[in-house]
């Protein structure tokens, strides 16, 4: 099974500050370091860690070559990678020394990509293949609606949240991943619970707390813990959890189990002193085991 993913890349600029700028004020800052970033490229690096098949579905500009070959050394399929003339979606991150950010995002070729391409794209996709999107990306809805029907199980990860976009993708849905206040967010714009929503399978996550998962058919709610470890860093966590999830379902796990993977992969990233479970596989990724991508958003 391959996991299709229309998905964002970003060049994540961060700098060092001594503090988070103020209006008007201009900062030297102090270290600048760069890497590939994105919802989508996260998702796709965490599911091709964890040795699942990664066909990414999106679109940088002519500055974006290097973006596409980081992905590649995650053995994250590029094929359907467009090239665009503007520039590649980037991020500026500005982090000060209490771990306080702020951060201008520019979507750049993330919401350029042409839908014919996505379209042919996934003409090679079989029934049970998977469809994840999120919203960082144009032509959601009409990628979604596409594999749902060819057969493939579609996922949407509803970050950065927006009820409009929310809305337009949830008939469309097998599976809905989103975080607490994000399910709070949806239930107040649709006037409803997770509960009730016209999805299959509805995964709320709650940091430290683990995650629950909704089964709408059943009308049944189970709890899954997150490992307990000393938070370093949880940026990240929600899309590594993703791809981690899907991971394990496109490789035939349950629910249960792939959220049980998913909850030790989310772990290892803010804490890493978990390990996440990889499914053997010879074309894994040449990555060490135990490191996870480093995102930013
Ligand atoms: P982000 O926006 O920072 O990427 P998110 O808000 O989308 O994250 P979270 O709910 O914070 O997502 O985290 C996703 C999953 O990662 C959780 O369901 C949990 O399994 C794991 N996780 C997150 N934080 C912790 C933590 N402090 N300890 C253990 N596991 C965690």
């Amino acid at each position: 099974m391959t996991i299709w993913n229309l998905g964002s890349i970003n060049a994540d600029h961060v700098y060092s500050v001594p503090h988070i700028p103020t209006p008007g004020e201009t900062l030297a800052a102090t270290a600048l370091s760069r890497g590939l970033g994105g919802k989508g490229a996260n998702m796709s690096v965490a599911a091709a860690r964890a040795g699942a098949r990664v066909a990414h579905l999106g679109a940088v500009g002519a500055d974006g070559g290097w973006m596409v070959e980081r992905l590649r050394d995650h053995g994250v399929d590029c094929t359907h990678v467009q090239r665009r003339d503007g520039p590649s979606g980037h991020a500026i991150i500005a982090v000060d020394a209490q771990a306080e950010n702020a951060i201008t995002l520019w979507p750049g070729a993330n919401r350029d990509i042409d839908l014919d391409a996505v379209k042919q794209a996934l003409d090679r996709a079989v029934s049970g293949d998977l469809l994840v999107t999120q919203n960082e990306t144009n032509s959601q809805v009409e990628a979604a609606a596409l594999a749902r029907a060819r057969g493939l199980t579609v996922a949407y990860a509803a970050a950065p949240f927006e009820a409009g976009a929310v809305r337009a993708v949830l008939p469309h849905l097998d599976l809905l991943v989103l975080n607490e206040v994000e399910a709070r967010q949806l239930s107040e714009a649709l006037g409803t619970s997770v509960e009730d929503l016209p999805v299959p399978h509805v995964v709320v996550t709650l940091g430290a707390q683990g995650c629950d998962w909704i089964d709408t058919a059943s009308g049944t709610r189970h709890h899954v813990d997150a490992p307990r470890v000393a938070a370093v860093d949880t940026t990240g966590a929600g899309d590594t959890f993703t791809g981690y999830l899907l991971a394990g379902l496109s490789e035939g796990l349950q629910m249960p189990e792939a959220l049980t993977l998913a909850s030790r992969a989310g772990a290892l990233k803010v804490g890493r002193h978990a390990r996440p479970m990889r499914f053997p596989r010879e074309r894994r990724s040449s990555g060490r085991p135990s490191e996870v991508a480093r995102g930013t958003n």
